[in-house]
């Protein structure tokens, strides 16, 4: 029997353990920790990556959610709308800047529905939040045009999103900002915790890179309140050599989703996600490859049994479900996605044999 984790945490460092090794002990010997050349280069490299005036390291996703909220001017008394199906963190930082989360309903491809988007707006609306889930880009077309018939402002949460596109246009680039994350199993993830925000505004970048270092200028002179929230130098080098082979990483993603959808696509009791030659408006890369089915937990169950670890997104809780929180709205279309829904394994390591071994002990469940 096979024993495929869900994610190979230690092949992080184990794919690359000697070239990392020396990035580690060259920015540990220049004793270059905060804010250095290496944070500079990483964030140059980035927002050239990504094809992006402006981008900034920060200390994980969610303070970079905080901190573009803050830059853009959401707060007290603005209502920002989401996705549930979204990590608490989405709605967290909504929650954080003094403005309210408003939940909406994902539509068949997993992401952020404009029409309902469109129905939850009110006066009090200042934002449209879609996050890029699952390492595809949203319809931006569909949620463009109810965010100009409203005139409220797109801010993107990307956390999941690097290298995905809409049009050819990068995840992150669309709204006013757009955030990043780099925890671990992200499509690139770093040895901790780090984050992202990009923007094409200047007045925004200005705002953000105060607000991520004490609110100090250029000169070190204190200007505004801030945080501190910078991405670290270390974590940064890091980040630096891995975006070198990054696109490699997402062409082999996107070869273990056409395997499982060459393996799994005749299947009914089976929804897959979108295959990646299936619209060529969306280039995703597979950050998850998240799929529904009929007798979920049954199918977990004998999966596990054969040493294939699974896991249910956001262990299992849409965002709107979290009743201590608060919320009270009905998303019966998210409710109806959570019983079915669960992930394979998906990353850069696994191999075409452990594809084909998870794929047939999907088959002998039911009975192919
Ligand atoms: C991971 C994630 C975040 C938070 O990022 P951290 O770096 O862990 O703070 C936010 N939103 C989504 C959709 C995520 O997947």
């Amino acid at each position: 029997m096979r024993n495929i984790p869900f994610f190979p945490y230690s092949q992080l460092f184990s794919a690359q353990e000697s070239e990392l090794t020396s990035v580690m002990i060259d920015v540990c010997r220049r004793g270059a920790y905060i804010l250095q050349k290496d944070c500079r280069e990483f964030e140059a490299s980035l927002a050239q990556f990504m094809g992006v005036k402006h981008a900034f390291g920060l200390a994980n996703g969610t303070d970079a959610i905080i901190i573009g909220l803050k830059a853009v001017g959401v707060g007290a008394g603005d209502e920002v709308i989401l996705p549930s199906h979204t990590y608490i963190a989405t709605a967290a930082a909504v929650h954080m800047v003094g403005a309210t989360p408003v939940l909406a309903e994902c539509g068949a491809d997993h992401m952020l529905d404009a029409a309902d988007v469109a129905k939850r707006i009110t006066p009090r609306t200042k934002a449209i939040m879609p996050v890029q889930v699952n390492g595809r880009t949203c319809d931006m077309d569909a949620l463009q045009a109810v965010a100009d018939k409203h005139g409220v402002m797109i801010v993107e949460d990307a956390a999941q999103g690097l290298g995905s596109k809409f049009k050819g246009r990068s995840a992150g680039t669309f709204g006013k900002f757009g955030t990043i994350s780099f925890y671990p199993a992200k499509l690139l993830g770093c040895f901790g915790d780090g984050g992202a925000i990009v923007t094409n505004d200047d007045a925004v970048a200005k705002q953000i890179a105060l607000l991520r270092d004490h609110g100090r200028n250029e000169e070190g002179r204190v200007v505004a309140w801030g945080y501190n929230s910078r991405l670290d130098n270390l974590q940064a080098a890091i980040l630096n050599f891995k975006l070198k082979t990054f696109p490699a990483d997402v062409e082999r993603r996107r070869a273990v989703a056409a395997r499982y959808q060459r393996g799994l696509g005749d299947l009914k009791q089976l929804t897959l996600p979108p295959a990646p030659d299936a619209d060529s408006r969306h280039f995703d890369v597979y950050q998850n490859y998240e799929l529904e089915a009929d007798r979920r937990d049954e199918l977990r169950a004998h999966l596990e049994k054969n040493g294939v670890r699974t896991i249910i997104q956001w262990a299992g809780t849409p965002v709107h479900q979290f009743h201590d929180l608060g919320f009270d709205v009905q998303l019966p279309r998210t409710d109806a996605f959570f019983k079915r829904c669960f992930m394979l394994p998906m990353n850069a390591a696994i191999t075409d044999d452990e594809v084909d071994y998870i794929v047939q002990h999907i088959r002998a469940f039911y009975g192919l």
